[in-house]
């Protein structure tokens, strides 16, 4: 298909189709920055809300760059994929602190904030200053593949290149921010992965692989994602003092999922436990375990990240409040439930929690 007309069919086709979306009203490049961090892996059903809480809470960068990371947590909980939120603060604070407050103002300096890659820095640089830059997500390789017909991996480092050339070489000379949304909005609404609407699509007559039937095969992405199992027994080590409960969570600080998270003391083994077992299998010293009163087991919950399957068991245990301040449980913090309330922590716990003691 001519690159002119390619062009004029996705502005043409945008301008009739577009979503009404908070973040395509501004060019406020915080707000964009906002947006497109929220959006990534996630549908805009999903993130509309999230962004809205964010633009209340943190309306300019300086007030995000001053929170406290445990407050963005918080509030981005739910959302998954916490490096972004950890990112998305530290890139807050260094354009707070080391630009003076300035937001970059084009791609290459874009590139420069913390989690900012190609893509968001193409989606900033376009939205906001209206660079001639080409956006190139998901949604882009799908349509791109399909319409000029290359079945070139999308997952290597060959198909990106040829992608990111092919999708500069499409952008119009103006409105490259109306191109761009159109050639993402094109891709999540017309040219779906599963049922493109090839009926009533202004590309049909050019498209080859409508023309070759070829929708379902491109584009083509070789790379296996490789499924993780991972078996948590969270112990739930609980205490009752002048008529209160005190459960011990602590905070996640390894480099693995739900890092600055808080969560229960974690066990994690190849398979599934009952309580007995495991606290068999640890020879934790008798004197402590002896005054340990074993509680109720729950039922295995599933939690399907993107790379990891994880089944989940909570095991309840009372101990003597004379107990949680030694040096055993000195990696966890006692809480009462309604200090549990504002912790920033992982879907499955908070669920769980909601769910036992709320
Ligand atoms: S004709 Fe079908 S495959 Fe081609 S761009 Fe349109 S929706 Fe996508």
């Amino acid at each position: 298909m001519d690159k002119h007309l390619f062009a004029d069919n996705i502005l043409n086709w945008y301008a009739k189709n577009k979503r009404d979306l908070p973040w395509r009203h501004t060019n406020n490049p915080y707000l964009i920055w906002l947006s497109e961090v929220i959006l990534q892996q996630t549908r805009v059903k999903q993130g509309l809300p999230y962004y809205e809480k964010f633009v209340e809470t943190y309306p300019t960068v300086k007030d995000l760059a001053e929170a406290d990371e445990q407050s963005v947590l918080r509030l981005w909980q739910g959302l998954g994929y916490y490096s972004r939120a950890r990112n998305l603060h530290a890139a807050a604070k260094f354009v707070h602190e080391e630009l003076e407050g300035k937001f970059p103002e084009d791609y290459q300096e874009l590139l420069k904030m913390k989690g900012v890659g190609k893509y968001t820095a193409s989606a900033i640089a376009s939205f906001a200053y209206n660079e001639k830059v080409a956006v190139v997500d998901g949604n882009v390789f799908r349509v791109l593949a399909r319409v000029f017909g290359i079945a070139t991996d999308i997952a290597s480092h060959k198909g990106a290149k040829e992608f990111e050339v092919l999708a500069n070489s499409l952008l119009p000379d103006q409105q490259a921010d109306e191109y761009n949304q159109g050639i993402m909005e094109f891709g999540a609404l017309q040219c779906t992965p599963q049922k493109p609407n090839c009926m009533y699509c202004p590309m049909q007559s050019g498209c080859v692989a409508f023309q070759q039937g070829k929708q379902k095969e491109l584009p083509v992405k070789i790379k296996k994602l490789k499924i993780k199992n991972r078996y948590f027994h969270y112990l739930i080590f609980e205490y009752q003092k002048n008529g209160e409960v005190f459960l011990g969570m602590k905070e996640r600080t390894a480099k693995d999922i739900w890092s600055g998270l808080y969560d229960f003391w974690l066990e994690e083994k190849p398979a599934l436990q009952t309580t007995e077992a495991l606290l068999g299998e640890n020879g934790w010293d008798d004197k402590l375990t002896s005054k340990w009163v074993i509680g109720k087991q729950s039922v295995a919950y599933k939690h399907i990240l993107t790379h990891q399957r994880i089944q989940a068991t909570f095991h309840h245990i009372e101990i003597p409040a004379e107990q949680a301040g030694t040096e055993f449980f000195s990696d966890l913090h006692f809480f009462k439930p309604d200090e549990i309330v504002d912790l920033p922590k992982p879907v499955l716990i908070d669920n769980y929690l909601n769910k036992n003691f709320f």
